[in-house]
């Protein structure tokens, strides 16, 4: 099988589409996005269980693994009654199907599930996926997940209704920033067109997800941003921007970690820098290393090195010891990386 720029091969189209109908009404189904959900996980899985409610499945569960908090710009989404605590997944599901997911290690406890299904479909768009799952809807080029699990919706003969259109959409925005980044492309736009035919309204949305915060997030936000450290000459003189937030500044302003989500995006603005790292405190020593780049480096080959992974301008680790030895773990790996 291959995974071109063409997409999942047809077979892999055909068996996932034929893994659902082979399938009775009464057929316990369990969907899985990745631990700390974002807008394309939880988008995807919800919009695709949607879809599946609409094709008769009466038994559709939806998961994540660890802490089973929706963070409150999903708070409106369509499909949250599918979601349960990943105790109440189903134990023994007749088919799996797992979204925005690029390797176990982000399916915590859910893991095993995934491994003992007699049937598991893979829906993502991580260049970085480790090659799990019995049927592969793969596509590194894909801007979204959602556009993977989309195509899989309508090639399962569901119409797009503004329920479903609005998960979709709330992925897609996501996970292209505001349709920013490079993977926008005009299948992109014709993609967001057919979902805002549905009777979307994008600014509502936009608001919702992106422009609406707690004041004690924008507090918090100043202050991360307030310590952030420019080094010009860092990864071979491309420059690095770096800060970090602990559990402590959450606390501090009783905040809970997604909003540390997006705080890379003003970081990554600063002009002196190609590389972007920050590095939020999940547990005593333990640190989610997020990585930008502008284009001068592959980010996603360091993060993998630290047993991470996501995309060549975006991507991801866990890190050990204090906020400074992470940074500098990343200051080598560039070194590495460059020469
Ligand atoms: P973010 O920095 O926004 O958390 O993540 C950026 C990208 O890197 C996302 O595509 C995300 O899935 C991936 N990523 C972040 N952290 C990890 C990690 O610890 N492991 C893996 N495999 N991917 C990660
Ligand atoms: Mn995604």
């Amino acid at each position: 099988m291959t995974e071109s720029s063409s997409g999942p091969a047809a077979e892999q189209w055909d068996a996932a589409v034929a893994a659902v109908r082979a399938l009775g009404g009464d057929a316990e189904i369990q969907l899985i996005c990745h631990v700390s959900p974002d807008g394309d996980a939880l988008g995807s899985m919800l919009g695709f269980g949607l879809g599946l409610r609409r094709l008769g499945y009466s038994r559709v569960r939806a998961t994540f693994p660890g802490d089973f908090r929706v963070p409150d710009p999903y708070a409106e989404m369509p499909g949250l009654e599918l979601l349960v605590p990943e105790a109440d997944s189903f134990p023994e599901p007749a088919l799996v199907l797992v979204f925005d997911v690029a390797s176990e290690s982000r399916l915590g406890g859910l893991a095993a599930l995934v491994e003992a299904a007699p049937v598991s479909v893979v829906v993502d768009h991580h260049a970085s996926n480790t090659g799990f799952g019995t049927i592969r809807l793969v596509d590194p080029h894909a801007a979204a997940t959602s556009v993977l699990a989309e195509q899989l919706i309508t090639r399962l003969g569901v119409p797009l209704d503004a329920e479903i259109a609005e998960c979709f959409y709330v992925a897609l925005a996501t996970d292209t920033g505001s349709f920013k980044f490079d993977m926008t492309t005009v299948a992109v736009h014709e993609l967001a067109a057919r979902l805002i035919a549905t009777g979307l309204r994008p600014g509502d949305i936009s608001r919702r997800i992106f422009d609406t915060k707690p004041f004690g997030a924008m507090k918090l936000a100043g202050e991360v941003l307030g310590r952030a450290v420019l080094d010009p000459a860092a990864a071979g003189g491309l420059g690095l921007v770096w800060t970090y937030a602990t559990l402590a500044d959450l606390a501090r302003h009783a905040q809970p970690p997604y909003v540390l989500d997006t705080l890379i995006d003003p970081v990554r603005s600063v002009a002196e820098a190609d590389v972007t790292v920050l590095v939020k405190e999940i547990a005593d020593g333990q640190w989610a290393v997020s990585l930008r780049s502008k284009g001068a480096v592959d980010v996603s080959r360091l993060a993998i090195s630290q047993g991470g992974g996501g995309h060549r301008l975006a991507a991801g680790f866990t890190g050990h010891g204090a906020a400074g030895d992470v940074v500098d773990t990343v200051r080598r790996l560039l070194d590495d990386y460059l020469t």
